[in-house]
């Protein structure tokens, strides 16, 4: 089976890896000079640039066992903690290693600090009642209805709100409860170690994308990049690809192909179907987007209770919910990460004034006094950084047309836009042509 993946990002790499261990002949086509999509690196260095911070679960099992199938040190690449969402002043949450899932998260309420008696008792009675109803809900619920009765404001806005922004990249009012259960139910109440934070100790191009295009060109598949697909059609159940040239070479891409998987953005996708499939086409066009703006800085050192912090944000003047501080630092500074999820309303204002309101939200929460300097280092907003996760949303079907098929984050499917879902997509594209 000749086999094209048109996109080298997570889904588009897992795809061309299990397709070439099923033995079909792939040709994996990138538009950009690097590979990794929206979880890449600038270039191939140690010290590269991040396309911006990325977390991964313990429960990210397949993402997982790709990056040991191309040759990834897991246990070396990323640093495991258990899941915390801990504040600056030391409140917070933290789940326990050990002991039967519902116990642990039901103990870890009860010990969080910072809470009251009244917000612990909500919390608790809250997960007991997603537990009762199986994490089901009705498929147009958001998160705020689904929160209505309960738990306390406290809860609510230090506990479920930087969770539900984390996971799904779109803010409580509009975020589908169902996708958020879902993700509650696999990682919360998972298996023992998926909740588990892994940090990535490098940059993100030699968590996969990097070792990923090596294994394929050892093994026999051509990866093309810089060769931006143009455009699609089918003759004689044979699928031919039109590529623009790239900066050294014409672009020929090869006799027809048997299969082809696209795993571009929507958008892209969309665009490549318009006239061979118009209903898919119009689904996949009609996704929204929200952004995630990653700010990073360099701030006098402070002692920090955990390398991930959750920072209190509200739509005022604290854009950030997440401070991370990763790696060996300088000495002297802390050098530090700011994520504003959910950011459009922020983008509003622009970069740079998303980074001042940050800047000055970092100083609150870490108690820096005028005397002491907060530098800024970059400001990188990606305004479409995953679709917008809403109650009810339609996400297209993998399936567009016989032997064409979509593979990406944001292709049908439970969870939301995640490296997993982009690696499950891509193996679920691969074996499906297989057929
Ligand atoms: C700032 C940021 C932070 C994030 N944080 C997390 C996190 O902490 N944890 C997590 O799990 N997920 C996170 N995500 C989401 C995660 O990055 C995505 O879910 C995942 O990378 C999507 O992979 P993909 O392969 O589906 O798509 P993409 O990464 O978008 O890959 C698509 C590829 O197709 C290529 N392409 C497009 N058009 C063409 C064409 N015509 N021809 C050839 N190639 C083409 C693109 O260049 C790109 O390389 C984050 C995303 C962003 C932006």
């Amino acid at each position: 089976m000749r086999i094209a993946v048109v996109g080298a990002g997570w889904a588009g790499l897992a795809a061309a890896v299990r397709a070439t261990q099923a033995g079909d002949d792939v040709t994996v086509f990138e538009a950009a000079a690097m590979p990794g999509g929206r979880a890449r690196s600038d270039d191939a260095g140690d010290g590269a640039t991040d396309n911006g911070q990325h977390i991964l679960l313990g429960g990210y099992a397949r993402t997982l066992d790709l990056m040991r199938t191309v040759g990834v040190d897991v246990e070396d690449a990323l640093l495991r903690v258990p899941l915390r969402v801990m504040h600056a002043d030391g409140s917070g949450f933290a789940l326990p290693a050990s002991g039967p899932r519902l116990l642990a998260a039901a103990r870890a309420l009860v010990s969080a600090r910072g809470f009251g008696a009244l917000d612990k008792l909500s919390a608790v009675a809250m997960t007991l009642a997603w537990q009762w109803r199986g994490f089901r809900c009705p498929p147009d619920m958001t998160v705020d209805q689904l929160l209505r009765r309960a738990p306390t404001a406290r809860v609510r806005s230090r506990l479920i709100e930087p969770l539900c922004v984390a996971a799904l990249n779109t803010p409580m009012a509009q975020a589908s409860a169902e996708v958020f259960l879902a993700v509650m139910r696999d990682s919360l109440f998972g298996a023992r170690d998926a909740a588990d934070l892994l940090l990535p100790r490098r940059p993100l191009g030699h968590l996969l994308p990097l070792p990923a295009v090596a294994w394929l060109r050892t093994n026999g598949a051509t990866v093309h990049l810089r060769r931006r697909v143009t455009a699609l059609a089918i003759h004689d159940g044979a699928w031919q690809l039109a590529c623009a040239p790239g900066p050294d070479d014409a672009c020929d891409p090869g006799p027809p192909f048997d299969r082809v998987i696209l795993a571009t953005p929507a958008t892209d996708a969309a665009r490549l179907t318009r006239t061979l499939a118009p209903a898919w086409s119009a689904a996949a066009g009609a996704l929204a987007h929200e952004p995630i703006v990653t700010i990073a800085l360099t701030a006098p050192p402070r002692a920090w209770p955990a390398p991930m912090l959750a920072l209190d944000a509200n739509d005022i003047d604290a854009p950030a919910q997440f401070a991370f501080k990763l790696g060996e630092q300088p000495p002297g500074v802390d050098r530090v990460t700011l994520v504003v999820s959910a950011a459009g309303r922020w983008l509003e204002r622009g970069n740079e004034g998303v980074a001042t309101a940050a800047v000055a939200q970092y100083r609150r929460s870490f108690d820096i006094g005028p005397g002491e300097a907060v530098e800024l280092a970059s400001v990188r907003a990606d305004k479409r950084a995953t679709f917008r996760c809403t109650a009810g949303v339609v996400r297209p079907a993998m399936d567009i047309l016989p032997g064409l098929r979509a593979a990406a984050d944001w292709v049908a499917g439970p969870y939301p836009a995640t490296l997993e879902s982009a690696v499950t997509a891509g193996e679920a594209a691969a074996r499906a042509s297989g057929r």
